[in-house]
Parts: structure tokens; sequence; C-alpha cells
């Protein structure tokens, strides 16, 4: 067998990987490395690999990595602005959310999320990401309002902001048409839109974890019309909850079928769900979250079914930590996504990362599995490429306490 206990898929050469694993599988790995489209049944088959099939896959998929997008690892000086957690909307995943009169409840003001802004400008942010909650009381053009705030105080932040469901949100206050509302935001400044609220693109999922959410096919509408005015979008799916394989991969196709369309999504973000402070947990109804391996298999599917049309594939340290982040890097992913400033959503589930890392951090990180460092714009854009060590990026890095050794990760549950 080989050598698998260290998940660098990156040391076994794909060639030799395919060798050693079982021919149904290495027959469907070696058309992926021939650049044949991977349909469903194929993709099902390696939801299911374990030892060296699982090694192959890793392999192939790191392999197909260095041919899409080279050996940089980007990453996004950034800061996530979530202006409120009042919301009525209630996804049992979510360990975020508050009623209006919870005593932990806020809700920023737009002077508030100005100065936020600033202060990432200062620090070197090109990208502030901005959700929030949805209180029932929001006002109609509050969405519109944060970005003219945001651009009063710093014109050339670049503004990734509101979710679909946001979005949904909007067009109902308002009363304008999609589409008008969409062009009226990117008028006002908005950049580009988080492709969340996505969770598993299944409503029959949907009716189990976020029933108040907006259907597929609103989600759909929301991001072909963004893409359609020449908003991009990132995408996402979280996965680990109730959801089985084929609601992944299905969810994964049906993301390939709207990138072969619209060409808007600029990457695809894996999102591990955090199960410690959620009721879907608490109520029996959830599984702790992905196992080690499953994270590896997403992200190298992903890598397999999007890469050809969605080339980015992002870790979210936030949700794995860095030892499992650094793993999926060398298993297909080539971004570390942002260094965010502050994290809220994620901690509140129970997440114990989502803080703040310093470019320098990141770049240790990168630099620690044999990659190249490059810092990106949000729509991956390369501002700088660190080709040479810097001795600032020597800086130790420090331990989330998952990355201890002997600590439980509270996100892979074992
Ligand atoms: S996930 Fe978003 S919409 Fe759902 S309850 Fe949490 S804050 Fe509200």
């Amino acid at each position: 067998m080989l050598e698998t206990q260290s998940t660098r898929a990156a040391s076994i050469p794909a060639e030799a990987a395919l060798r050693a694993a079982a021919p149904a599988v290495a027959r469907i790995l070696g058309a992926a490395l021939q650049g044949r489209e991977l349909g469903f049944s194929d993709a099902l088959e390696l939801c299911e690999v374990w030892g060296d099939d699982l090694a192959a896959l890793l392999s192939v998929a790191d392999e197909l990595r260095r041919r899409a997008v080279g050996d940089a690892i980007t990453y996004v000086v950034n800061r996530n602005i979530n202006f409120t957690n009042v919301c009525t909307v209630g996804c049992s995943f979510c360990g975020f959310g508050r009623s209006a009169r919870a005593a932990d409840a806020y809700f920023l003001t737009l002077d508030e999320i100005a100065a936020k802004t600033k202060e990432a400008w200062d620090r070197g942010a090109t990208e502030v990401c901005i959700q929030g909650g949805l209180p029932r009381d929001l006002d109609p053009w509050f969405y519109r309002d944060i970005l003219r705030a945001v651009k009063r105080a710093v014109p050339e932040m670049h503004i990734h902001a509101f979710s679909p469901m946001e979005i949904a949100n909007g067009v109902e206050r308002t009363g304008l048409p999609l589409r008008d509302y969409l062009a009226m935001l990117k008028s006002e400044g908005l950049g580009s839109i988080p492709g969340t609220a996505a969770e598993i693109l299944d409503d029959s999922v949907r009716a189990q974890v976020s029933p108040n959410k907006l259907p597929v096919a609103r989600w759909a509408e929301i991001i072909r019309a963004a893409h359609a005015l020449g908003i991009p979008t990132t995408s996402t799916m979280m996965y680990g909850h109730v959801e089985a394989s084929e609601h992944r991969l299905r969810h994964m196709l049906l993301l390939r079928e709207m990138q072969k369309d619209t060409g808007g999504f600029t990457e695809f973000v894996p999102l591990g769900f955090i199960h410690s402070n959620t009721r879907l947990y608490r109520n029996g109804e959830a599984r702790a979250g992905a196992s080690r391996r499953e994270h590896l298999v997403v992200h190298a599917l992903a890598r397999l079914l999007l890469g050809p049309v969605i080339p980015n594939l992002q870790v979210s340290w936030v949700k794995l930590g860095f030892e499992l982040s650094l793993a999926c890097l060398d298993a297909g992913a080539n971004d570390f996504s942002g260094t965010l400033m502050e994290e809220n959503i994620s901690k509140s589930a129970g997440a114990t990362f989502g803080e703040y890392v310093a470019p320098e951090e990141f770049r240790a990180l990168i630099r620690s599995i044999g990659r190249i460092p490059a810092e990106r714009t949000t729509t991956y854009r390369i501002r700088r490429s660190f080709l040479c060590e810097d001795p600032a990026d020597r800086v130790p890095v420090r331990l989330r306490v998952a990355d201890e050794p002997n600590a439980h990760h509270p996100v892979t549950g074992y």
C-alpha cells in the first residue's frame, strides 16, 4: 500500500498512484487526467474510495490543479463585516442568528461599518466581505446604504457583499424587479456577491436544514441575473450534515452547468458543517460534520468536476483549521481564502478558528508545503507573487486549538 498517512498527495506522482489503484478507479481517474468530463456515476464511485484508491484520487486532483493553475497558492487580504446577528430565518444549522431581544444581539450602524472599512484599508485589505442576518424590520434600502457608507469611507475598496438570500430580501422589501435591484447595487459600488445561502442545492435537503430560505430555483435565478449584469459571484457548498454523496454531486454538477452558461463564478468554496452550537446537531438530526477522509474527497472531487470550468478551488481555514486546510491544498485546492480580521458566523457555530491570520502567516504556511504564496484581488488578479522567501515570512505559525497535537478537531469530529 502507498504511504497516505501524511495526506501529502503531492508526494505521490499521479501515474504511480494510478498503478496502485483498483482498475475501476484507475479507469475513471485516468479519463479525468486525459481531460474527459466526469459524469454523475463515475463521480459517485469516487466518493467511496479508501486506501490506495483514495491516495490516487488525491494525487490526480493535485496533478490537475498543477496543470490548471500552477504552484501558486493565493490569498486575499480582506475583512469580514457581519453587520447584524439578528435574524428571523431560523436555519437549524446556524449558530449565528439571534432574536432581536437576545442579550448578545447586535446591529452595526453605518458609521461603524465605515470605520471598520477604513481600519481594514489601513491594514492592507483590498476587500470587505459584508453579510448579516435578516431582521424583521430592516430598512428596504439598507443594503444600498451600506454600499454608500463603504464607498464614502474608502472609494477603492472592493465590496463583496450580500448573499442571494439577502438579495431576495432586498428585492422583496424595495419592490424592484430583480434585475433592476442588482443593477442599482452595482451602480452603488457592489463588486461581487458571495455565493452563500447555497448550503446544498437540493430542495429536499433545504427543507430539513433551512426551510425558510430561498429554494434552489430562486438561488440559481439570482446568481444567473448577477452574472448577466457582469457581477461575479463565488460558489459554495455546505457539507457534512444531513446530505448524502448524491446531493453533493448534484450540487456540483448544477454549478458546472451554470458556469458553462455564464462564466460568472470566480471560485468554488466547500464549507464543512460546524456542528457544535447548532439546533440541527443538538436535535440529533445531523452528524458532527464530515470526517477527514470526506473533507479530502470533497475537495479532490471538486477539482475533478469543477476545475475545468471553475479553476479556483478555495479552502475555508475557518472551518477546517490549518493542518487540514494544507492537506486539502495538496489535494486539488489552490486558494487559502482571506485574512478575514474577524469572522463571527463560524465562531458562533463552534469553530475555534476565525479571527485573523496575518499575510506573513499565510505565506509561511504556504511555503511549508513547498508552494508559492501570491496575494490576489477578489477576482483573482495577482497583486504580488512571493517567489523568493522574505525573512518576514518566517514568523512562527500560531497553532490554533485543533492544530495542537492530540487536540480533538471540532470540525472533522475524529
Ligand atoms: S444562516 Fe443566515 S439566514 Fe439562516 S439563520 Fe443564520 S443568519 Fe439567518
